[in-house]
């Protein structure tokens, strides 16, 4: 059967829109995806009918709203097939999952000497909290390399890895150049030296498929937004053992069990971890996303999408001026470039005055694109609505704006 593109494509009204008078095509996926109308209609439906604060109210709304909130929960551990959704913490985004096991997990069991391993690949968000850390306890962040195609030397990092090694937090896929990391042999390794690993899952969930139990990595982090979901909500996964032995991250309501003025004691897993009132409308809406996911089907979604990138490939290199960023055997479907004699955001304005929406810029990877020599790149970024005659158009563009500096 062939992808149903035009049938998905109804299911976002915004694509339907025209910008600087030319039908929107949006290739900026890896900075948020655009929700489908049914996350839209469960938020209207939210505050028109259910609104409530949730688990302690003993009216019907409270009850409804509860019910729906933690439907969300079980949906999101199936999505990743996480043991129990005790092990599912709602959060505001991957930043701040990341964060949480910072503050805790890194505040409990990161010592003076300790060493804590990240990636040359990493968001900024998988940097700044760990060096916060190590400041604060004296531990030490080492940095795993990578090749000019951006693929991470893994003989290097089984160098890096050592008794002293407490953590290893990488991220799956990289948002500025699409490589996915071999992470299966990434955690067996950093595990052998009795290692935890946090996975940076922002832009793997949306397109590869998910077991963390399989994968056996003992967080991962993720956003909704980037998942066709709302915007302000994400998810910290983590494994029972290891979040019961983590303090409480924020103080406040629902994360305790007792409060005195003598002694608090704090309450079960998650929500020790889910501190004041949640993002309670998003949570409900996000479920919306995740069955519009299942029913397309990660393999079908990945497969469409690893088209996309191919054709874009195979339409954009020979152009003259081209220079692709980012050339790793394995990535999802993110295209990152610069052209020959052009700024980034020159190009991305260019793009924009024919209606491509794209980012340019470092996309929150300094080291990165440090290490590439580069101020940053123009980067389009390929989601399951999005169509072989939009790349096309693309390259349409890009051709014409490279013909000005690569006569
Ligand atoms: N890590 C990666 C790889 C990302 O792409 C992003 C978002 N650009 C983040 C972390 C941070 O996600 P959020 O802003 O949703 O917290």
């Amino acid at each position: 059967m062939s992808f149903p593109i035009d049938k998905i494509r109804q299911l976002f009204p915004i694509l339907h829109q025209e910008v600087h008078g030319k039908p929107l095509i949006y290739f900026d996926n890896a900075a948020t995806t655009q929700k489908p109308k049914a996350v839209i209609d469960s938020l209207n439906g939210y505050y028109l009918h259910d609104n409530a604060n949730i688990h302690r109210g003993a009216h019907a709304l409270a009850d409804r709203s509860t019910r729906y909130f933690e439907d969300t929960r079980v949906a999101v551990q199936h999505f990743i097939n996480a043991k129990e959704s005790a092990e599912i913490i709602f959060t505001k985004g991957t930043t701040e999952s990341i964060n949480l096991v910072a503050y805790t997990f890194g505040r409990k069991f990161i010592n003076q000497g300790d060493e804590i391993i990240i990636s040359t690949l990493e968001h900024h968000s998988n940097i700044v909290p760990w060096q916060l850390l190590c400041e604060e306890k004296g531990a030490i962040l080492k940095v795993i390399p990578i090749n000019d195609a951006g693929e991470i030397l893994f003989e290097e990092f089984e160098k890096l890895l050592s008794p002293k090694t407490k953590l290893v937090s990488v991220v799956h896929a990289s948002n500025a150049l699409g490589t996915i990391n071999p992470v299966e042999r990434m955690i067996e390794a950093a595990h052998a030296v009795g290692a935890k690993v946090l996975l940076d899952g922002a832009q793997s969930t949306s397109h590869l498929e998910i077991d963390v139990q399989k994968l056996d990595c003992d967080f991962l982090a993720l956003s909704a937004h980037k998942l066709y979901g709302p915007t302000g909500l994400g998810v910290l996964y983590g494994k029972r053992e290891i979040l019961e032995s983590m303090p409480p991250f924020q103080g406040g309501g629902e994360m305790i069990k007792e409060v005195s003025f003598e002694k608090t004691t704090f309450n079960d897993i998650p929500f020790k971890f889910e501190a004041g009132t949640p993002n309670i409308g998003d949570v409900i809406a996000f479920k919306y996303a995740l069955d519009f996911i299942r029913e397309i089907g990660k393999p079908q979604i990945k497969e469409h999408e690893d088209g996309l990138l191919a054709y874009a490939n195979e339409l954009l290199l020979p152009i003259k001026g081209f220079i692709p960023v980012g050339t790793a055997a394995e990535k999802v479907s993110v295209l990152s470039f610069n052209i020959h004699g052009m700024h980034p955001f020159d190009v991305g304005v260019m793009l924009d005055a024919r209606g491509i929406a794209v980012r340019t810029g470092h996309h929150c990877t300094q080291p990165l694109m440090k290490r590439l020599g580069l101020e940053g790149t123009v980067r389009a970024s390929f989601a399951v609505y999005n169509s072989k005659s939009e790349i096309e158009q693309l390259a349409e563009g890009v051709a014409r704006i490279a013909r000005i500096k690569n006569k």
